[in-house]
């Protein structure tokens, strides 16, 4: 856990005496898509208002709770859609394009800063695992545009 930087706030009271406090053992109760999920965390990390006992989530006690989320709902995670689509030889705008989004979408879901819908985690592992959807799509990676721009295809994949 990196130190925290400068005092946070309690939400609630304003209170700006929160500390640095560990949960052995604590149940998120979340919401995603909308369905809930109850999210059991161990040794969570979290900040504490000192004044009614609030707990005040800090960054990475947020990265926390989004990983539980996904891990929860069974999503899968950044790295694993930076992955996929780096070995398929896709770039960022070239899989937005083929999944008719924005490429903003996209590199919200590959930094973790936003949790993708289900529907749309279903469509990613479709498109990932099979070249028929890839071609119902109209996809091109980097190996398509490699074939017909002889200028890219000299730098090679
Ligand atoms: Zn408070």
């Amino acid at each position: 856990m990196t130190p925290l930087s400068s005092p946070r706030k309690c939400l609630s009271c304003r209170e700006t005496q929160v500390l640095p406090t560990v949960l052995p053992s604590h149940i998120e109760e979340m919401e995603h898509d909308g369905r809930k999920y109850s999210v059991a965390l161990a040794d969570f990390r979290v900040l504490k208002c000192q004044n009614r006992g609030e707990l005040v989530v800090d960054d990475e006690a947020d990265e926390v709770l989004a990983k539980a989320l996904r891990d929860a709902a069974g999503l899968l995670t950044p790295a694993e859609i930076r992955r996929s689509r780096e070995s398929l030889g896709y770039t960022r705008q070239q899989l937005a394009d083929s999944l008719r989004i924005s490429m903003f979408t996209l590199s919200r879901w590959e930094t973790g800063v936003q949790i993708l819908q289900r529907a749309m985690d279903a469509f990613l592992r479709v498109f990932f695992r099979s070249a028929e959807a890839r071609s119902v799509l109209g996809a091109r990676a980097r190996e398509d545009a490699a074939a017909a721009t002889p200028a890219a295809a000299a730098i090679g994949f």
